[in-house]
C-alpha cells in the first residue's frame, strides 16, 4: 500500500448531518448548518461577519468586486502562491505586481512592497504560506501610509496566529478554503471573512446574485430585486452540514496536525541541516496553523531525485507553485527569470511530505526513515 500525499479528513458525523440537512427540507444555501459554520468562524476570528462561499477562489472574487477593482488597477501579491490569488483580481482587469518571497517563511517579502506602489495600486494581497503569518504589522503600516486595502488569502492560515491575533482577522477581508486538501474541508468550499462592517451589506448582495434577497428575508425591504452586480457564491446546506462535522472538532484536528508537524520537525532537523536542506521556519511571534510540512532541497535535480527516492519506497511527495511571474500569463504581464529569486528557488526546490490526520504512527515513522535515508 502506498502512502498518499493527502487523505481528506473525516470526523464521522458528516453523513448524519447531511441527512439531517436533507430531512430539514432546506438544501439551498444559508440554512441552519451554514449559520452554525459562520457563527463558529466569526467567534474564532473575532470577525464582524463570515459568509460561507463555494470556494476560496470565489471569496477572492467577491473581495475584488467589493473593492471595486477596475481595469488597469494594480494588485500587489506574492509570486509564490496558488493561481486563484491572482486570477480573482485579473478577472476584473487588474494588473498583477508580483513580489518575491522572504527566504525563511517563503511569505511575501514585506520590505519589497512599498517600492512597487504606484498611483494605480489598489490593494495588497498576502498569503500565509503553510499557515505561518506574514509580517502583518509592517504590511498594514505600508498599506495605511498609502491608503490601500489588505486582503488575506488565508486558505492555509485558519487556526494560525500572528502576535496573538488570529490569521484571517487582520486584513479588511480574509478568504478561507475548505477544499479537501485543507485542514478542515467539505470537498470544495470557502468563506469570506469581513473585518470592516461597512462591506457587509454589499457582500450579502454580491453573494446572492446581485439581489437584496437577504434584506428581504429579514423583512427590511418588501420586495426582492436586482440591485447590484453579483453571482452565485452560496454553498448548499449539504456542504455546510459536512463542514460543520469538521469545524465542531477543529481543536482535535489541529492538535493532531500539530503532533504530525512536530514529529516531522523533530525527526528531520538534524539530517536536514547536515545536508543543506531547508525546513519550515516559524518566527517567535507566530503560531503555525500546521497546514503542511515541506523541505527545500539544494537544487531542482536533488528535489526530483528525492521525490523518486520516496516514490520507490511507496511514498507520494508533492512539489508546488510554479512562480506566477514565470507562468504563461505572468510572463504576458512582463514576468522574467530572476525577478523573484527566492520564489523561483522554492518553485524548483520545495517538496511537501504526506500530511493528513489519519496518518498512522508506523506510516509516519516509515516516511521519516525514507526521508533521512536519502
Ligand atoms: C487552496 C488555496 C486556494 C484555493 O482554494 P479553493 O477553495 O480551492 O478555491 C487559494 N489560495 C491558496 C493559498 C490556497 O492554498
Amino acid at each position: 500500500m502506498s502512502v498518499p500525499f493527502n487523505f481528506p479528513y473525516l470526523s464521522g458525523r458528516e453523513f448524519d448531518y447531511m441527512q439531517e440537512a436533507a430531512k430539514s427540507g432546506h438544501l439551498s444555501g444559508d440554512g441552519e448548518f451554514t449559520k452554525r459554520c459562520n457563527a463558529y468562524l466569526e467567534r474564532m476570528l473575532g470577525s464582524k461577519k463570515v459568509m460561507l462561499t463555494t470556494s476560496c477562489t470565489h471569496a477572492l472574487e467577491m473581495s475584488a468586486l467589493l473593492l471595486d477593482v477596475k481595469p488597469g488597477d494594480e494588485i500587489i501579491l506574492p509570486s509564490f502562491t496558488f493561481v486563484s490569488t491572482v486570477n480573482a483580481f485579473v478577472l476584473r482587469g487588474s494588473v498583477p505586481v508580483f513580489i518575491d518571497s522572504r527566504p525563511d517563511t517563503l511569505n511575501i517579502d514585506e520590505r519589497l512592497i512599498e517600492e512597487k506602489i504606484t498611483p494605480k495600486t489598489k490593494a495588497i494581497v498576502v498569503v500565509h504560506y503553510g499557515g505561518v503569518g506574514c509580517e502583518m504589522d509592517y504590511i498594514l503600516a505600508v498599506a495605511k501610509r498609502h491608503g490601500l486595502s489588505v486582503v488575506e488569502d488565508n486558505a492555509q492560515g485558519l487556526f494560525g496566529y500572528y502576535k496573538g491575533r488570529p490569521l484571517g482577522s487582520l486584513g479588511i477581508f480574509a478568504t478561507q478554503s475548505f477544499h479537501e486538501t485543507k485542514n478542515v474541508h467539505c470537498g470544495e468550499g470557502g468563506a469570506l471573512v469581513i473585518n470592516d462592517p461597512a462591506y457587509v451589506e454589499r457582500a450579502e448582495i454580491i453573494r446572492e446574485k446581485g439581489t437584496n434577497r437577504s434584506r428581504f428575508f429579514r423583512g427590511q425591504v418588501d420586495k426582492y430585486t436586482w440591485v447590484d452586480v453579483g453571482s452565485s457564491y452560496l454553498p448548499s446546506e449539504l456542504l455546510a452540514a459536512y463542514l460543520w462535522a469538521q469545524l465542531e472538532v477543529a481543536d482535535a484536528i489541529q492538535a493532531r496536525r500539530r503532533e504530525i508537524w512536530e514529529l516531522y520537525d523533530f525527526s528531520i532537523q538534524n539530517w536536514a541541516s547536515g545536508n543543506s536542506i531547508g525546513t519550515p521556519f516559524v518566527p517567535e511571534h507566530c503560531q503555525s496553523a500546521y497546514h503542511m510540512y515541506y523541505l527545500v532541497m539544494p537544487s531542482l535535480e536533488a528535489r526530483q531525485e528525492f521525490i523518486a527516492h520516496l516514490k520507490d519506497r511507496g511514498i507520494q511527495a508533492a512539489f508546488h507553485y510554479q512562480s506566477l511571474h514565470l507562468s504563461d500569463v505572468g510572463m504576458q504581464f512582463g514576468g522574467r527569470v530572476g525577478d523573484c529569486p527566492n520564489a523561483e528557488r522554492a518553485s524548483d526546490c520545495l517538496v511537501r511530505l504526506p500530511f493528513f490526520n489519519s496518518l498512522a504512527r508506523e506510516t509516519h515513522e516509515k516516511i521519516i526513515q525514507a526521508v533521512v535515508s536519502f
